[in-house]
């Protein structure tokens, strides 16, 4: 059932033709509050502010939106590609209730109708159309944008859609938001080989890429992580890098009366050796002797000296 829930969730071009069916199937049995929603805009539970009737579901699918609900199965990570922003659903947008709020207003409805508007990615091209050359924001603009929209579509007032769709995108949270500065932008596309095989260089990365199926996780606990992290490392290294031992110890290891500590040494003496002996509180064992010596060296050496 797991597996099934990862093709349904699979929106790539090549994804199963049985989850269309189960699309339609979803939409179609929306309980009483969201029948003012257009199916147009219904396209995936798990990734918008709608729900389904699964009652009237076949079995096979009332099982799968059941197992995804009983394994937690959301949206969650750090942080997300650009790539995975634009994959997601502009309406009802689960990251925005403010979203929500705007479905029906007419400019949402002729984003939808003649612009066929559904995700992020497409709000952002709409929203750039306002860089066209010559283009003003006057409801008869001449620019070639304006002129393709009125000749070709229903749409009396391009401009008027455009500033909704840069709307829109502003009431996306930082971390939903294609225009935020994403840790993506300043992640490297590839750590220093050498030093990640030899376990010198921790893997400090937190974006999620590839395709929207991967930025769902089952087995989430409540709690939601919904700001976006700045992990932009600032560079200033004064002197020389700083050297330093670490090790962890435990006498009667994996008993009742064990005990355990931690050592730090600074072979060029910058700092104060350390000897620790771990607090009651913290689980008395091998491992965690030498996760706190780490621990102590990081926070003992100066934040701008490289260790
Ligand atoms: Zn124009
Ligand atoms: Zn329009």
């Amino acid at each position: 059932m797991v597996t099934w829930l990862r093709t349904y969730l699979d929106m790539s071009p090549e994804r199963a033709t049985w989850t269309y069916v189960a699309d339609a199937l979803i939409a179609h049995h929306t309980p009483k509050t969201y029948e003012n929603i257009d199916d147009f805009s219904k396209i995936n539970i798990f990734l918008q502010s709608w729900n389904t009737d699964s009652r009237k579901l076949p079995k096979d699918l009332q099982d799968m939106i059941t197992v995804a609900k009983r394994h937690g199965l959301r949206l969650d990570g750090l942080a997300f590609s650009r790539n995975i922003i634009r994959q997601m659903p502009i309406w009802l947008h689960s990251e925005s209730k403010e979203i929500k709020r705007q479905h029906n207003n007419n400019v949402c409805k002729c984003l939808r109708k003649n612009h066929d508007v559904k995700t992020v990615g497409d709000a952002e091209k709409i929203a750039k159309l306002t860089h066209t050359t010559r283009h003003t924001n006057r409801r008869n603009c001449a620019c070639t944008s304006c002129r393709n929209i009125q000749q070709n579509t229903g749409c009396t007032h391009p401009n008027r859609c455009y500033d909704k769709a840069q709307e829109l995108l502003n009431l996306l949270p930082a971390k939903w938001n294609p225009n935020s500065r994403l840790p993506e932008d300043y992640e490297p596309e590839e750590l220093d080989p050498a030093g990640y095989r030899d376990g010198k260089t921790f893997d400090w990365r937190i974006t999620t890429k590839g395709d929207l199926a991967n930025a769902f996780r089952i087995f989430t606990n409540q709690e939601k992580n919904t700001s976006l992290p700045d992990t932009e490392r600032t560079q200033i290294n004064i002197g020389p890098t700083i050297e330093a031992y670490t090790d962890g110890s435990c006498i009667h290891n994996g008993t009742n009366d064990a005990i355990a500590g931690a050592g730090v040494y600074f072979p060029n003496e910058e700092y104060s050796h350390r000897a620790i002996k771990l607090p009651e509180y913290v689980k008395q064992s091998n491992q965690s002797g030498e996760i706190i010596g780490i621990k102590e060296a990081v926070e003992t050496v100066d934040e701008e000296r490289e260790l």
